[in-house]
This record gives C-alpha cells, sequence and structure tokens, in this order.
C-alpha cells in the first residue's frame, strides 16, 4: 500500500467519527477491510494513516467496526492459557533464542524470530503466504503491506520499521484467493483482526496464524523525516531507509542516491526522536504485547546494574512468547525443524528487560482516569487487569501520570469532543 497525503472531510459513520474525533485510531486498516471501497486509508497530517470515508456505511458494516475497532475496544484476553500474568497477560511458553539462519538474524530486528517462525509457517506448508510490512520503494521511509512467499522475500522485509502501516486495509482480495496467510502486525492489528476472524469464518480460514511483536507506538512520519534532517539528507536525495536491523539493535541508516549512506545509534534515533512522534492511543494502549497473537516477539534486552536496557551492538536475540498452545506447538516445531535456536525464559526477568511496556502498564490506569475526568473518551479494555497494575506503580507515579494527562487535554494536545468511554480494570 502506498498511502497518499490528504485532508479528508469528516466521516459520516458515527463509530469513525468518535474515533477520530477522539485521537484513538491506531492506523490499522481495519475498518477499510470491512467497508472496501467505502473506506480507505490515507496519510494525513502529520504523517498518520487514518481512514477516510468515501461512501455512507450499511449498518452491518457499522457494527463490525464498531466491534472490532481497537481504538473504541479491545476483545478481553484469553483466561484459558496456561499462564496469566497480571503485566504480560496470557502465555502457554515463554523463551529467548534466535533464527539459525545468520543472515535473517543479522537482517531482523532483534533475533530474527519471527522471521524464523514466518519461515517455518512457509516451508512447512503451513500457509501460502505472509502478509508482513517492507520499505515503501517510492517513499523510504514509508511502510508498504507486501506478501512474501519464501526466504529471501522474508529477508527482504525483515526489521522494524517505525513508520505508519495499516496491513489489515489490504486483506480483502486474500481472502477471495481461497490460500492461507499468516499475519504478522502491531498487536492492535493482531487484535482487531482476530474480533473479525470470530465473526467470519472466511477470514478465520484465510488466517489461520497471527505473529506480533511488542510495540510501543507508532511514530508520525514526520518523525521519520527528522531523523532524516538530523542525518543532514536532503529531501530527495535518500533511495533506501532501515530503522535499525543489520545487527542488534542495528543503525538507523539512510542510503544515499549516487553512493554513501548515513547512520545514527538506535539510541539516538528511537529514543531522542522517533518516541518523542508516538500516536495518542499508542500512550494509551493496554495491549502493547499482543495478547491475542498465537506468537509474539521482542527485544531480549540485556540490563544494567540500574535496570536500563543496553544498546551495544552484538548478535541478535529475540524474547518469544507463545500465547496459546497452538503458538507454543508451532514454537516448538520451528526449534524441532532447524529453524530457531530457543532457551527457557523465566517471566519474572521480564519486567527488568522490558522496562517501557511494564511502565505503560503499570501508569495506564492513571493515564485513563485524567482522561475521563477531562471528558474525553478512551477505549473500553475489560478484562486487562488494569487496577492489578496499578497497584503495582507508586502513589507518586500514578499521581504524576494522572496530572500529565489531564495538562495535555489542557493544553489542546489531544484531540477530540467529550463524549465519555468506558473503562474497566
Ligand atoms: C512500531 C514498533 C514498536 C516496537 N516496540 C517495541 C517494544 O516496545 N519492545 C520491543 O522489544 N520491541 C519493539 N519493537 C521491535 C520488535 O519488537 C521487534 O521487531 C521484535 O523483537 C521482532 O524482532 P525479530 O527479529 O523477531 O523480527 P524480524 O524477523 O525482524 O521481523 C519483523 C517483522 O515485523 C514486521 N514489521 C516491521 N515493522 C512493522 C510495522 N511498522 N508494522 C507491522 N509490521 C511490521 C516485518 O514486516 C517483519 O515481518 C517495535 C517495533 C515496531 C515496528
Ligand atoms: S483504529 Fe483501525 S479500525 Fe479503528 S478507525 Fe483507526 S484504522 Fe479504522
Ligand atoms: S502501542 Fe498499541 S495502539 Fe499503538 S501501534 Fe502499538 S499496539 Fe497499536
Amino acid at each position: 500500500m502506498t498511502a497518499r497525503h490528504s485532508t479528508s472531510p469528516p466521516p459520516s459513520s458515527p463509530a469513525l467519527a468518535r474515533v477520530l474525533g477522539n485521537d484513538l485510531c491506531a492506523g490499522c486498516g481495519a475498518c477499510a477491510l470491512i467497508a472496501p471501497g467505502r473506506i480507505a486509508m490515507e496519510m494525513q497530517p502529520p504523517g498518520w494513516l487514518r481512514p477516510c470515508q468515501k461512501a455512507p456505511l450499511d449498518t452491518v458494516a457499522e457494527q463490525r467496526i464498531a466491534a472490532a475497532c481497537p481504538g473504541l475496544s479491545l476483545l478481553p484476553p484469553d483466561e484459558d492459557t496456561l499462564h496469566h500474568h497480571v503485566l504480560w497477560g496470557p502465555y502457554a511458553a515463554m523463551h529467548t533464542g534466535h533464527a539459525n539462519d545468520e543472515e535473517l538474524r543479522f537482517a531482523a530486528s532483534s533475533g530474527g524470530a519471527l522471521s524464523a517462525l514466518l519461515l517455518h509457517l512457509l516451508e512447512s506448508r503451513a500457509v501460502d503466504g505472509v502478509v508482513e510490512i517492507a520499505a515503501d520503494p517510492d517513499n523510504p521511509v514509508a511502510n508498504r503491506t507486501v506478501i512474501s512467499r519464501n526466504r529471501n522475500e522474508l529477508l527482504a522485509a525483515a526489521g522494524s520499521r517505525y513508520a505508519p502501516s495499516a496491513p489489515l486495509a489490504d486483506l480483502a482480495p486474500l481472502v477471495a484467493s481461497g490460500e492461507r496467510f499468516a499475519l504478522v502486525g502491531k498487536p492492535c492489528d493482531v487484535a482487531a483482526l482476530r474480533v473479525l476472524c470470530r465473526q467470519d469464518a472466511r477470514l478465520r480460514e484465510t488466517f489461520p496464524w497471527m505473529l506480533s511483536f511488542f510495540c510501543a507506538g507508532v511514530p508520525s512520519q514526520t518523525g521519520a523525516e527528522e531523523v532524516l534532517a538530523a542525518l543532514g539528507t536532503r529531501p530527495g536525495e535518500v533511495v533506501r531507509f532501515r530503522y535499525r536491523g543489520n545487527g542488534w539493535p542495528g543503525r538507523a541508516t539512510a542510503v544515499i542516491a549516487g553512493g554513501g549512506e548515513r547512520s545514527m545509534s538506535y539510541h539516538e534515533s528511537w529514543g531522542g526522536i522517533l518516541s518523542r512522534h508516538v500516536q495518542h492511543r499508542c500512550k494509551i494502549c493496554a495491549d502493547g504485547t499482543a495478547m491475542a497473537a498465537d506468537i509474539v516477539c521482542a527485544d531480549a534486552w540485556e540490563v544494567d546494574d540500574r535496570g536500563y536496557p543496553l544498546f551495544e551492538e552484538r548478535a541478535g536475540s529475540s524474547l518469544i512468547v507463545a500465547r496459546n498452545a497452538r503458538g507454543a506447538r508451532l514454537l516448538e516445531a520451528a526449534r524441532a525443524s532447524g529453524k530457531l535456536t530457543t532457551a527457557p525464559f523465566d517471566v519474572a526477568g521480564l519486567a527488568r528487560m522490558q522496562p517501557g511496556q511494564a511502565g505503560r502498564r503499570r501508569a495506564l490506569l492513571a493515564r485513563l482516569l485524567g482522561l475521563r475526568l477531562t471528558g474525553k473518551v478512551i477505549p473500553r479494555y475489560r478484562g486487562y487487569r488494569l487496577r492489578a497494575c496499578a497497584r503495582q506503580n507508586p502513589l507518586k507515579s500514578n499521581l504524576k501520570n494522572f496530572l500529565g494527562m489531564v495538562r495535555r487535554v489542557l493544553q489542546g494536545r489531544v484531540g477530540g469532543n467529550s463524549r465519555k468511554g468506558r473503562f474497566s480494570g
């Protein structure tokens, strides 16, 4: 998908108006999948993929959007899984590991575990193709959705891309193809597709596997443009751009037309620039760890004595969480087929490994209260144990997050009207 920049008229769909009017859109593209031709994802200032309504919706489409849109609500996490952790949700198995294919491991974001699992799905013929995200050839900092059918195509799409992606928007033709696909998406993409699969047997058959990654949030395209400017590049001269990968964590690297490249560290690009451009929905995300996925991967960061992740370059390592029994069987089969090397990981160490994810879950209830008390709409998060998470947060931090969110609203940094939403810890 190649997105165009536009400003769109306000939608007539009440569900879309509620999401967009309250800055709650995550940009997943589920609404465009539900109503193809009537809703299209377009790039809107300051660089978000947002739905643009082209024609009126019927009642069924309206209801399906209201049920699946992750800006409005998330399905409660599955309580039947082997383990259920207050912070980290359901899981059947938790490991660290890496792809055994050294080229994949090097190109990938972390240890290449996602790409190795996808390769196993393709080679074992569990799926015909993989829906994933790769660089847009027309705009190297932007994304497009691609279908990978072999190892070399997986290799080309490996690596994290810290820019908007809407993988669900392009799925309708795949449903008609009669083939089966694995989908890799942000946790909110997977959450929305899981809801839609519950409603629709054809979608369920088409997407038997959903994989994801821990997600701290999507920066706007303006963030990427700021990285290019900080690298000293001129508009139009960058022909390829990687956000990271080619090492762990790998450097943000721009390749210049005519040769030469400029780069900065992951700490400088994500920590110094991109993380300041993350959309509002991500700041109040209850599920940055993809509780609805079959398997979710993350950086298996090592930490220093003070608990700060170490970002020195080294051979990549992934955290691999099988969210359900099927996911655990897939992980075992990929390991047995020689695609992956794994080692068991104790959940007790995860908050140290992923302090950002732990902190956001613990602070979430306070942030949502700040929004509610200032009359803002919030997503419905039933079953996400937000009260239990908040009890792990010092009172001072809860207060700081509450006041911070109130201040953001009063300063006009959270868009929208004053209709109320519901939440449940
Ligand atoms: C927006 C974003 C936020 C992230 N936040 C965290 C975090 O909080 N903690 C953490 O540990 N790691 C985070 N990551 C990195 C991610 O966790 C790692 O990519 C993960 O460890 C998988 O590594 P891998 O080597 O197994 O994946 P790879 O083998 O490199 O495969 C990566 C897969 O992700 C897909 N992908 C890349 N970018 C996107 C995108 N924008 N939208 C949808 N799919 C995409 C690729 O197409 C590919 O299929 C984030 C990545 C992104 C894109
Ligand atoms: S979050 Fe997804 S489904 Fe909801 S409005 Fe945005 S793109 Fe559409
Ligand atoms: S932080 Fe949450 S809402 Fe934002 S992109 Fe990631 S999963 Fe989606």
